[in-house]
């Protein structure tokens, strides 16, 4: 048994920028992860960071030039391709330097991860929050493990434990499922693909299916194979996820009529294909103010990646969180604390809540509209207006 006062659970970006900040200004905070380690598992794609969100919690963090060490601002060109594997609009990245430059999701969380002081408490699973009234919560780990904690964060992801606290909302399956898939040493191994890629982004939408191939550091391609399926679209198909082979010409066949160079994202692939269906939170997804937990990033509300901003909010919720607990820092007297914290809490919601209701509607839209029977259509309509 030990005892903390503010426990973030979760060390993705969000509960990671909101550790920095908070121990940036003194104020002593544990992370806690269910991961064994910090490689534990494959972090992901690329990230394009949005001034306002992304871009704005790196500079509350103090790591803004470890990020533009790394950024890739070329990252952001953005492709649309149609059925036939022929360009039909394509958008230079902003010469000026401003913009939303690309990032590795794996090199982000390094620079955050490197950026704590204190370790992060890895293998750290909570199986549930139990209240002790008065705000206190203590907390139970899967490995037998407790402790107590003042404030409880939940940045724990789409499947929080914490978020059971304060609502009973679980996220629904979109309809879409992505077959994440990809291309190493691209430019020398894949040149057609490579070529087809470019710089940034590739989109081919159409039909209710598509690709998305994203251009990561170290010439990787990443590339997610996207269709409107049944969530076990799997099983019906009598598929072994094992069964690389069968996988392939599953998809072949739902691709059957496009065009060859773009089926090359299928059969080129290598690394295996990895079957993601997406979820999102019912859309508003609120709750009661209730002391000493909140939550943030996807916990509080994970959409699809359509909006593009996942990512990006959870790390400005990090920090708005941060920055209200910073503000309300009470004295050392417990019960002084205590109040702090709470008002800490509500003013961080007021802030937190409308602004993510906001972004999951426009990621639920963003998901209809590229897998729709016109997405072909709508994906260009979308393009030509925003870039
Ligand atoms: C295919 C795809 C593409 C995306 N592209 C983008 C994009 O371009 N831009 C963007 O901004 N966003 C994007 N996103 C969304 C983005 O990845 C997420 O929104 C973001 O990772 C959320 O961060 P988070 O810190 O809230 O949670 P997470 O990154 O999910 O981190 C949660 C952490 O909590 C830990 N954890 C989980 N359960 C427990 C538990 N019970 N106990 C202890 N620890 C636990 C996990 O191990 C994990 O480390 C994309 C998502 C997908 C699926």
């Amino acid at each position: 048994m030990t005892s903390t006062r503010i426990a973030v659970i979760g060390a993705g970006p969000g509960g990671l920028t909101c550790a920095r900040v908070l121990r940036r200004h003194g104020i002593d905070v544990t992370v806690y992860d269910a991961d064994d380690s910090a490689t534990a598992r494959d972090q992901g794609g690329t990230l394009d960071m949005h001034p306002d969100t992304g871009q704005y919690a790196l500079r509350a963090a103090e790591l803004w030039d470890e990020f533009a060490a790394l950024a890739r601002p070329e990252g952001e060109q953005m492709r649309l391709v149609d059925r036939a594997g022929r360009v039909v609009f394509d958008s230079a990245p902003p010469q000026d330097g401003e913009g939303n430059p690309e990032i590795d999701r794996g090199q982000l969380r390094t620079i955050l991860l490197d950026s704590l002081a204190a370790p992060v408490r890895w293998g750290h699973k909570l199986e549930r929050a139990e209240p002790l009234g008065d705000g206190r919560h203590r907390l139970h780990f899967t490995h037998g493990g407790t402790t107590e904690a003042d404030l409880v964060i939940g940045a724990d992801g789409a499947w929080s434990r914490v978020r059971r606290l304060l609502s009973d909302a679980v996220p629904g399956y979109t309809g879409v499922t992505f077959v994440e898939t990809g291309l190493d040493d691209a430019d020398t191994r894949h040149p057609e693909l490579a070529g087809l890629t470019g710089d940034g982004t590739m989109m081919a939408l159409d039909d209710n299916h598509g690709f998305v191939a994203q251009r990561n550091s170290g010439g990787h391609i990443r590339v997610y194979v996207g269709m409107r399926v049944p969530e076990d679209w799997y099983g019906r198909a009598a598929l072994d996820p094992a069964d690389t082979a069968a996988v392939r010409t599953a998809l072949l066949e739902r691709f059957a009529d496009w065009g060859e160079t773009l089926r090359g994202y299928i059969t080129d692939t290598d690394t295996g294909y990895v079957n993601r269906p997406l979820y999102a939170l019912p859309v508003p997804h609120t709750w009661e103010h209730t002391p000493g937990v909140t939550l943030l990033g996807d916990a509080a509300h994970l959409m699809s990646p359509f909006s593009g901003m996942g990512a990006n909010l959870a790390m400005r919720d990090g920090a708005d969180l941060a920055q209200a607990l910073i503000d309300h820092h009470g004295s050392d007297r417990h019960d002084r604390d205590r109040h702090g914290i709470d008002e800490a809490i509500t003013a961080y919601e007021k802030i937190l809540l409308p602004r993510s209701v906001e972004a999951a509607q426009g990621a639920a839209e963003g998901i209809a509209s590229a897998f729709a029977p016109d997405s072909a259509a709508q994906s260009l309509a979308h393009m030509a207006a925003h870039h």
